[in-house]
Parts: structure tokens; C-alpha cells; sequence
């Protein structure tokens, strides 16, 4: 039986995206956006030297977590509250209109709006739902019920398909429908040597389904940072992957010093790897382009 996604499926009679323009950046089906950056704030220099590169090639949007829910409880623990004034400054400083960020509870999303008017806003948040909390119901409402920040809801790496979509539509029918779905990988043995089997196939599934865009994070689905023999990252090929399925946004993992940094160190490009990186998404998109216009109807 089909799920009922009564605001976030495709309808006969309501076939647009749900896609939506926040700080003058467009989250849609027929999009793509990069939220390159940190996993975890740490340093004001790290901080300050990713933003200086992203704008440098360009990027208006970047990730740069501040809470973090750590499978240990002895490992750091996220900067929390205090690196947000300086974090959302030195955004608004390198022109950063959105910073994708995790939050883990009802008071985090205060505590981010609270930053952001005592700083003048000097830029945008999308609230992150990290893949452990899929199914916290009411910290789902909770997001779903405020209207300041779009979400990015990320998929439960251990439960259906059907069930991550549901934990969405709770987001909406709280009344925020503003959610880009993003797939991360699944926690599976099956999928190793890489830390979660990339689940990137689902991307046209999601499009299909619902009307939201779709986020891929090469970074978390890989976990590592091997090389092919054809000289390419696993990253590289995942992150390929999903943005020639026609993916709508990008999380990558970067640091200036990849393995200082804090949390899921193994994982992150260097600063001098990202120009490289970006053409190669470059060429995946052009590829989905060439792919989607071959099966375009006849006029
Ligand atoms: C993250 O993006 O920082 C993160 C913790 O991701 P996930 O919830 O997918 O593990
Ligand atoms: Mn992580």
C-alpha cells in the first residue's frame, strides 16, 4: 500500500516541486546546490580560512556543525551555543547566505535564532535533522512547527525508505513543508569497506515519490578517504553518483587540515582539494543534463 503523504507526494492534480528559495538560494527538484565545509566547528581560524575558500570559488552556501550527537559520550561533544555569534559573523563576512547545521533538540533552534537576530542575521540557517533522530517525533514537530529556517532532513540510516519519508511529512504537517530530503547511506556491514552503503539510486525514487528536493552526503555514505587505480576518491565517485541521478544538493565534509579535525576526521577533502572536486560535480551535472534532455518529451 502506498504511503500517505498527504503534502509532501506527488498528486495527480499538483504536479510542481515543493521546492522553495530561502536567502536567496533555491532548494528544487531541477537544482543543485553545494553546502561544502566543516563537520564540526573548532577553531575561528579553520572556521574563517573555509569561508575565505568557498568564496573564493564561489559558494554561497556551506555545512558547519555546532551540536553534535556522538556515538560515544567521551568524544567532543559539538561547540555548542557559544560558536554561533562568531560563526554566523565570519559567514555573513565571506557572503555564506546559508549554513546547513544539525540540531538535536527544540532549544537548539532558540538558541540559533537567538544568535542570528543579536548578530543582525548576517545569514541563513537550514536546519539539520541528523540520521539518528529521523524518528524523533517531537523534535520533528518541533522544526516543522517553527517557520524561520527551512530543514534538511536527513534519512534514517537504519529504517525503510518509507519510513524516513514519513519522518518528513511530520515535519510538514506541522506546517513548515520547506525540507530537502537527504540521503546519507545506510548502516550496513554490507556496505564495507566504506563506512554506510551508499544508497544513491534513491535519488530519482525520492523525485518520484515526492515533490522535495534531494540532498546527498558523499562524505558520511564513504566515511574514508582512498583512492581508486583510475586516481579518483571513493568521495568523488559517490558524490558523482548522486548528482548524475540528478541530486539537488551537496553536504561535504572539508577542513583546512583534514585530519585535525574534530569530528569524522577520516572523511574530510582539504581546502586545496576543493576546486577540483567542484569540476567534477561540474561534469556529473552537465552529464544529467545530457541524460534528462535525451528523454525529454517531444515538443
Ligand atoms: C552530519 O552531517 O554531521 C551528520 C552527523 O550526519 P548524519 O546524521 O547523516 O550521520
Ligand atoms: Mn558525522
Amino acid at each position: 500500500m502506498a504511503i500517505e503523504l498527504r503534502i509532501l507526494g506527488r498528486h495527480q492534480a499538483d504536479e510542481h516541486d515543493v521546492g522553495f528559495s530561502y536567502n536567496g538560494v533555491e532548494f528544487r527538484q531541477d537544482r543543485l546546490v553545494s553546502f561544502l565545509g566543516l563537520n564540526s566547528v573548532d577553531t575561528r581560524e579553520f572556521v574563517e580560512q573555509t569561508f575565505a575558500c568557498l568564496k573564493a570559488l564561489g559558494q554561497t552556501t556551506a555545512r558547519m556543525g555546532a551540536y553534535k550527537p556522538r556515538t560515544s559520550p567521551y568524544s567532543f561533544q559539538g561547540m555548542g551555543k557559544e560558536c554561533l555569534p562568531w560563526m554566523f559573523e565570519l559567514a555573513g563576512k565571506y557572503g555564506i547566505r546559508v549554513v546547513a547545521m544539525e540540531v538535536t533538540r527544540e532549544a537548539h533552534v532558540e538558541e540559533v535564532f537567538e544568535a542570528l537576530r543579536a548578530t543582525g542575521n548576517p545569514t541563513g540557517v537550514m536546519l539539520q535533522i541528523g540520521t539518528r533522530n529521523t524518528q524523533n517525533f517531537e523534535l520533528l514537530k518541533a522544526v516543522g512547527r517553527q517557520q524561520e529556517f527551512p530543514i534538511l532532513l536527513k534519512r534514517g540510516f537504519g529504517i525503510t525508505l518509507d519510513e524516513s519519508l514519513m519522518a518528513a511529512e511530520y515535519c510538514a504537517s506541522e506546517g513548515n513543508a520547506r525540507i530537502v530530503f537527504g540521503l546519507r547511506g545506510m548502516k550496513t556491514n554490507l556496505g564495507d569497506p566504506h563506512r554506510n552503503l551508499v544508497d544513491f539510486a534513491h535519488v530519482p525514487v525520492v523525485h518520484r515519490l515526492t515533490r522535495m528536493p534531494v540532498c546527498v552526503d558523499p562524505s558520511h555514505s564513504v566515511g574514508n578517504r582512498e583512492v581508486s587505480p583510475d586516481g579518483i576518491p571513493d568521495v568523488y565517485h559517490a558524490a558523482a553518483q548522486g548528482v548524475i541521478a540528478g541530486a539537488n544538493m551537496l553536504l561535504v565534509d572539508v577542513h583546512p587540515v583534514p585530519n585535525k579535525a574534530l569530528v569524522d576526521a577520516g572523511q574530510a577533502l582539504s581546502l586545496e582539494e576543493l576546486p577540483r572536486f567542484l569540476e567534477d560535480v561540474a561534469i556529473a551535472r552537465a552529464a544529467f543534463e545530457r541524460r534528462r534532455a535525451l528523454f525529454a518529451p517531444a515538443p
